[in-house]
């Protein structure tokens, strides 16, 4: 299965993801863990992603859609992947779907995790990760405003629409009845 996630920052997606790849047994390709990965190796592309994620800000999709393509070209991304944090922008979706017309493959779905603005900025003040300060996450969120909402239109039919409040397992559950698994 090749699947896609969507939702406002602090939806849970990667939270779903990590649960979801392991039911499915298909990879977990999250960007936000890559670049994080390789902000901790102090990779030259980890230094550059930093100062974009520590302001908010999107990385160019230049950068991102290279590491994405690398990543979907290694052998466990073969048969199937979930996919958490791209696209986030039309033209992303756009890039996605010409590499995976190039390999004669399509989306089986995209998954879009549903739920209020003022859970998802109390979820983020709680993990405390190193991006998640009041400033930055307002900036997040209208960076997901203008930039990747659009794509809710984008996919159309395909979007999978579930109501991510409440328990993890409980959103797993609406998840995976969905998928039909
Ligand atoms: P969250 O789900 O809370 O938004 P992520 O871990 O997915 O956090 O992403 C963290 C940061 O990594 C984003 O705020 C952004 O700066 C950068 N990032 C992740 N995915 C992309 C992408 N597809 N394009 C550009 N930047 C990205």
């Amino acid at each position: 299965m090749r699947l896609v996630l969507l939702g406002p920052p602090g939806a849970g997606k990667g939270t779903q993801a990590a649960i979801l790849s392991e039911k499915l047994n298909i990879p977990h390709i999250s960007t936000g863990d890559l670049f994080r990965a390789n902000i901790g190796e102090g990779t030259p592309l980890g230094v550059e992603a930093k100062e974009y994620i520590d302001a908010g800000k999107l990385v160019p999709t230049e950068v991102t859609a290279r590491m994405v393509e690398e990543r979907l070209a290694e052998q466990d991304a073969e048969n199937g992947w979930l996919l958490d944090g791209f696209p986030r922008t039309v033209e992303q979706a756009e890039i996605l779907a010409e590499l995976l017309d190039r390999q004669g493959q399509k989306l089986d779905g995209v998954i879009n995790y549903q739920v209020d603005e003022d859970v998802v900025v109390e979820r983020m003040l709680a993990r405390g990760r190193a991006d998640d300060n009041e400033e930055t996450i307002r900036t997040r969120l209208q960076v997901y405003r203008d930039e990747t909402s659009p794509l809710i239109d984008h996919y159309g039919d395909a979007l999978i629409n579930i109501d991510a409040d409440g328990e993890v397992e409980e959103v797993n559950a609406r998840t995976m009845e969905r998928l039909g698994q």
